[in-house]
């Protein structure tokens, strides 16, 4: 077995689509063995066909459901007998404004973006423990530091994912388990039209507009001068996954163009 990753078997949540998606294809490149979770089987079992049976297995998993979340981590020891990295993904877009908020989009939105990584942690370090340690790796975003970069309940609960990221990596360092976020920036991907869910609605053919639409906007967006793409947030969880990054630890790492070094105006 040859790459970065030789060796390694990765859980990545929300892996039928996206960052998600990218993800899993370069893990696998690199050599890692990975299991997908998503809550489309259609999509999911299609990747895991595409990345080979030896490399991938795909575990239906809503992660807003504890049963689930507990369920993929078991599963993913049991196909590949162990657990090294974890790439806490699943996300979506959530509503509620300063001025407008809902209880239930704040429950929601708790579970989706905040319960679910806290929870996937703690069914998944007993198994890293036994390995004699792991990475995990939380996508945090760049509206958990910045203002309207998404709405409030989102760029809130981001926000406690990246700290939520420090003081994990602060209790699991010891134990050979580094714990750190990723913050993208604008990154082309089906979250801009809704999510995923959403866009597994629509013709390919219209997936497809959208994305060149969505590619060429947010190339003016940065001081980069491209879109932000998915693979651009693989690359940087592969790093911190990898051997490369063995002393990075509570780290947030903006991947975003130079997008927060911008001037924003005020509402
Ligand atoms: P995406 O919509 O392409 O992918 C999101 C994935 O999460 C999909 O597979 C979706 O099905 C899954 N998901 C959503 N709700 C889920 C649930 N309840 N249970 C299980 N899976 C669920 O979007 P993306 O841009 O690839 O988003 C991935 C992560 O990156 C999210 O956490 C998002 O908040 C974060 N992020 C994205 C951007 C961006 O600009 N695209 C920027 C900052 C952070």
């Amino acid at each position: 077995m040859t790459g970065k990753l030789a060796g390694k078997v990765a859980l990545i949540s929300g892996g039928t689509s996206g960052i998600g998606e990218a993800t899993c294809e370069l893990f696998v490149e690199e050599g890692a063995q990975v299991v997908l979770t998503g809550r489309s089987e259609a999509k999911g079992n299609a990747l895991a066909d595409r990345l080979g049976s030896a490399n991938a297995l795909y575990v239906k998993c809503d992660v807003t459901s504890d049963e689930d979340i507990r369920n993929s981590v078991e599963a993913a020891v049991e196909r590949f007998g162990r657990l090294d990295v974890l790439f806490n993904n699943a996300g979506g877009p959530t509503g509620g404004g300063v001025l407008d908020v809902a209880a239930d989009q704040i429950d929601y939105g708790v579970r989706l973006l905040l319960t679910s990584v806290m929870l996937t942690t703690r069914y998944a370090v007993p198994h890293m423990q036994a390995n004699g340690g792991g990475s995990i790796i939380n996508n945090s975003s760049i509206a958990g530091l910045r203002y309207r970069q998404g709405n409030i309940v989102y760029s809130v609960l981001k926000a406690a994912v990246s700290h939520y990221t420090r003081l994990a990596g602060v209790e699991l360092g010891p134990l050979g388990i580094r714990v750190n976020t990723i913050s993208p920036g604008a990154i082309a991907t089906p979250i801009f039209w809704g999510g995923s869910a959403r866009a597994n609605t629509l013709p390919n053919a219209e997936n497809e507009r959208k994305m060149a639409k969505l590619q060429r906007n947010l190339a003016k967006a940065t001081p980069t001068p491209r879109s932000g793409l998915a693979h651009d947030i693989a690359e940087a969880a592969l790093y911190l996954a990898s051997d490369a990054g063995s002393y990075v630890n509570c780290h947030d790492l903006v991947v975003d163009g130079g997008r927060t070094s911008m001037f924003f105006e005020p509402p």
